[in-house]
């Protein structure tokens, strides 16, 4: 597996102040840019998430803007990584590691850890985060992962290089979920080849069941197993066993058998990531409109 990029060096909150200020204190006209409105004159965009949501808005008020220069765009992210980099990062200012807490939308103002920034249009652009079966015993077991984000990949790379088990006994994942990012959950898993048994476990009749008909997915199913991944279906876990410090040994499934394992992954669905919405009064996903 390739190694993974570490963190994006990214301006801390007084720098990124600082260069924003310098910006905005830059006189017309902007002989650079040819732009007829002033630095400081410019609307403030700041854009909550660089997924790809947040990316495709940044590219379209770019490319609209691009003569007019109108907007200047600060984008607050919360991961350690630019997950998607195909814009020119010139052209924005983009925080990585930097978590927005609150949304004041008296004062027109996105709080993070480290200081508020001020806006005239804030665009959210939260996605969705995976979500664990919380109805599970044990789904917080040290070894439970979901896959999601690079942070979610890089926390379980780490945990599987650290997993050990007794003499003769066999290494062994599981990922709970045949749907698409199960099944490339499950292949990244494998990829890793730190254990000697990986098994997809999955409640409908066959594999991709969403996606696919049963003669398609049944296809698919002896496809996955030629690959030497177990597939259980119409199967689901009932309970995770931990150990004394607290971390999976194995599994019960609802059909009563006990399986031994040390790392789950869940592939089993996402939620939107609205709490920021409703904290500051937009309500849910499904409502939000602006937050002028
Ligand atoms: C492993 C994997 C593979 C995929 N493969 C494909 C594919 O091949 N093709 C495809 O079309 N789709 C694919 N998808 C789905 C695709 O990634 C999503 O549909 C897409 O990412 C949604 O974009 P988004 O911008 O809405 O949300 P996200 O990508 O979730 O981005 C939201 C961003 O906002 C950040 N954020 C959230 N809250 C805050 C906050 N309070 N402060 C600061 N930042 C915050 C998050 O950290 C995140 O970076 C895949 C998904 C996964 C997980």
């Amino acid at each position: 597996m390739a190694p993974l990029q570490g963190p994006e060096p990214t301006p801390n909150y007084e720098e990124t102040m600082h260069n924003i200020e310098q910006s905005q204190m830059a006189t017309p006209p902007d002989t650079r840019s040819q732009s007829p409105v002033s630095p400081r004159d410019r609307t403030k965009v700041v854009v909550v998430g660089l997924g790809m949501v947040g990316m495709g808005f940044i590219e379209k008020l770019l490319d609209r803007d691009s003569v007019q220069k109108q907007y200047s765009i600060i984008v607050l992210g919360e991961e350690k990584h630019v997950a998607y980099n195909r814009l020119d990062q010139q052209t924005f200012t983009y925080k990585t590691s930097s978590a927005v807490t609150k949304i004041d939308r008296d004062a027109k103002k996105v709080h993070t850890a480290e200081g508020a920034y001020p806006y005239d249009i804030c665009v959210l652009a939260t996605g969705s985060e995976a979500v664990k079966p919380k109805t599970i015993p044990g789904y917080d077991a040290k070894g439970v992962f979901v896959y999601r984000t690079i942070g979610d990949l890089e926390e379980m790379i780490e945990y599987a290089d650290k997993v050990s088990v007794g003499e003769g006994k066999m290494k062994q994942a599981i990922v709970v979920g045949g749907g698409l990012l199960g099944l490339e959950a499950a292949h990244a898993v494998q990829d890793m080849e730190k254990f000697d048994k990986m098994t997809v476990v999955h409640r409908s009749k066959w594999l991709l069941s969403q996606q696919l008909d049963q003669q398609g997915g049944d296809l698919l199913t002896q496809k996955v197993r030629d690959m030497g991944v177990e597939v259980l279906l119409e199967k689901q876990i009932k309970e995770i066993h931990t150990d004394d410090n607290g971390a999976i040994e194995a599994v019960t499934y609802m059909s009563g058998e006990r399986c031994e394992c040390q790392l789950i992954c869940f592939a089993i669905g996402i939620r939107a990531r609205d709490d920021l919405g409703i904290d500051c009064g937009l309500g849910d996903a499904s409502t939000w409109r602006n937050c002028r």
